[in-house]
C-alpha cells in the first residue's frame, strides 16, 4: 500500500478531516488517534516490543519485566472468553502477534487441551523458555495457512498494525463457524482533551507517551466499532478497562517527564488509575454470518 498517497485521510473511515497535531492526527468524522503522517514502512504487525529484530537478551529482558503483570492480564482474558463448556475440548487456539509466547502456558494451565499457535512478525520473539506450547506460525507463511480456529487472541496488538482494516478482514476469515476474536487495546480517555485544553505541553507529553512508530492507532469506540464491521464482525462483548503491561516509570519515560513532582503526580495516577481512568478496550467478536 503507498502510505504517500493515504495521508491527507483518516485509515480507519476515509474522511479527510483530520487534526494534525505534533506527531499525530485526529480524525474528527471517527475519532480514532493516528501516528502521522504514516510510517512508510508498511509492516502489517509490529509486535508489543518497540521493533523487529530483536537480538535474544532484550526479548528476554523485554517480557521478563512485563510477565507479572502479563500473567494476571491473560488470566483476565481467558476467563472473559472462555468458559468451563470449553474444558475438555480439543480448541484451536490462536495467539496473533503473540510475541514471547508466555499466553500459551497461562492459556494451557486453565485448558490442558487446548491447542495453541502463534505467530507474530518477530518471529525470533518466541522465547525458547516458553516456546514448547506454542506451535509457531512463522510470520511469512501466515496469510496463506489454512488453519482455522476457534479463539483467536490478540493482546495489546491491535494498535501496532499499520492496517488494521486488513487485520481484521485476515482474522475474519480465519475462524471457524462460531469461532470468537479477543481484542484488547488501548483507547483514548479524558486525560488527552483535559491536558490539550489546560496544557499543550503536558497533552503533547501525553501523545508522545502513547503515540508511536508502534502504537499506531488510539482508538475511539467509534472508530473501533467501525473496523469491526469492515471485517463482517459484530461485538458480543464489550467492556472499558484500566490495564497496564509495565511500571509507572515506563511510561513516564517514554513522556520524557523528569520532573520530580510531575512523576509523583504520575505515580499516584497509575496506583489509583483503576478508579480514575480506562485506558482499554477489552471485548468479543464474531462473525455476522456464522457461514
Ligand atoms: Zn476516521
Amino acid at each position: 500500500m503507498n502510505r504517500t498517497e493515504e495521508n491527507g485521510k483518516c485509515k480507519i473511515c476515509g474522511s479527510s478531516l483530520l487534526t494534525i497535531y505534533a506527531h499525530t492526527a485526529k480524525c474528527n468524522e471517527c475519532g480514532v488517534l493516528l501516528y502521522y503522517p504514516y510510517p512508510e514502512d508498511d509492516c502489517t504487525l509490529v509486535s508489543n516490543g518497540e521493533g523487529k529484530r530483536w537480538p535474544r537478551d532484550e526479548v528476554l529482558s523485554w517480557y521478563s519485566k512485563s510477565s507479572f503483570f502479563n500473567h494476571e492480564n491473560f488470566t483476565d482474558m481467558v476467563k472473559f472468553t472462555m468458559d468451563e463448556e470449553c474444558k475438555g475440548k480439543k480448541l484451536d487456539i490462536l495467539d496473533y502477534g503473540g510475541g514471547g509466547g508466555q499466553f500459551a502456558l497461562v492459556c494451557k494451565s486453565l485448558f490442558p487441551e487446548s491447542n495453541i499457535h502463534i505467530t507474530d512478525i518477530s518471529d525470533e520473539a518466541l522465547l525458547e523458555e516458553w516456546s514448547s506450547l506454542n506451535v509457531q506460525i512463522p510470520f511469512i507463511d501466515f496469510n496463506n495457512d489454512d488453519r482455522k480456529f476457534d479463539y483467536i487472541f490478540l493482546n495489546d496488538v491491535f494498535e501496532h498494525v499499520s492496517d488494521p482494516v486488513f487485520v481484521i478482514k485476515q482474522l475474519s476469515e480465519k475462524l471457524k463457524k462460531n469461532g470468537k476474536i479477543f481484542i484488547d487495546t488501548p483507547k483514548q480517555f479524558w486525560i488527552y482533551p483535559v491536558t490539550k485544553l489546560i496544557s499543550k505541553p503536558l497533552y503533547t507529553k501525553v501523545l508522545r507517551g502513547t503515540v508511536s512508530t508502534a502504537h499506531l492507532q488510539i482508538w475511539s469506540q467509534k472508530s473501533f466499532e467501525l473496523v469491526v464491521g469492515e471485517g463482517n464482525l459484530k461485538i458480543d462483548k464489550y467492556e472499558e478497562l484500566s490495564e497496564y503491561t509495565m511500571p509507572s516509570d515506563f511510561y513516564m519515560k517514554n513522556m520524557g517527564i523528569s520532573n520530580p513532582i510531575v512523576k509523583l503526580a504520575g505515580r499516584i495516577f497509575y496506583r489509583n488509575a483503576k478508579w480514575l481512568a480506562n485506558n482499554k478496550i477489552m471485548c468479543i467478536l464474531s462473525r455476522r454470518n456464522n457461514g
